[in-house]
């Protein structure tokens, strides 16, 4: 399976993520952990990335995409399954993502949408931010990354609605319940794996 999951900061992407990517043994690219590892190992990437991730911004797409390009070449190498977490987060993004992963044969089966509201994200958040001492989950930054999310990645989940590979989910229930219904949902959708149209597949306009 190649799934990409799509969600507001503080949705439950990484907890699901990992619970899905486990069930369907696929491995996980999650952009924030590789950008963070950058910064943390202070490699050029990391420097050129770390004002951006302190400020809650968005780095440029095109640091963005090189990390996706490598990311999909070792998923390819180690079996072609994946499970991306954090990109796409703009159109152009999306557009450009999908086609380095057309390019290498390996375009996503899936978009899981969770779906949350920002009282909730922010409770969350500021509850993480306790315990993780993130450099990006202070209250200003996380509001910050909440409109980013509305203003800019909200508008690809329609996209992969149009495109017909999208399971939305309501993401504000325990964490059991959500991981339950997404992992039923992709299991109905295994066996199209890989064999859907390329009519489907071309992007929206
Ligand atoms: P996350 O852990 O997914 O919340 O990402 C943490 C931070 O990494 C974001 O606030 C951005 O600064 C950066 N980041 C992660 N994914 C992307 C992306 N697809 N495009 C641009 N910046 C990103």
């Amino acid at each position: 399976m190649r799934i990409l999951m799509i969600g507001p900061p503080g949705a439950g992407k990484g907890t699901q993520g990992a619970l899905i990517a486990a069930h369907f043994d696929i491995p996980r690219i999650v952009a924030g952990d590789l950008l963070r590892d950058h910064v943390a190992r202070r490699t050029d990437l990391g420097r050129a990335v770390q004002g951006h991730l302190d400020r809650g911004e968005l780095v440029p797409d095109e640091i963005i995409l090189d990390v996706v390009r490598q990311a999909l070449t070792a998923a390819r190498a180690a079996g072609g399954g994946y499970l991306s977490d954090g990109v796409p987060r703009t159109m152009a993004q999306a557009r450009a993502a999908y086609k380095i992963a057309v390019e290498l044969g390996m375009s996503a089966d899936v978009a899981v949408h969770l779906r949350a509201g920002d009282n909730e994200l922010m409770r969350r958040l500021l509850a993480r931010a306790a315990l993780e001492h993130r450099s990006d989950d202070t209250a200003e930054v996380i509001r910050h990354r909440l409109e980013l999310y509305h203003q800019v990645t909200q508008p690809i989940v329609a996209w992969y609605g149009q495109r017909g590979i999208l399971v939305s989910v309501d993401a504000m229930r325990p964490a059991g319940e959500v991981s339950r219904e997404v992992i039923a949902a992709l299991e109905l959708m295994r066996p199209l794996a890989g064999h859907i149209p390329t009519w489907a597949r071309r992007p929206a306009t």
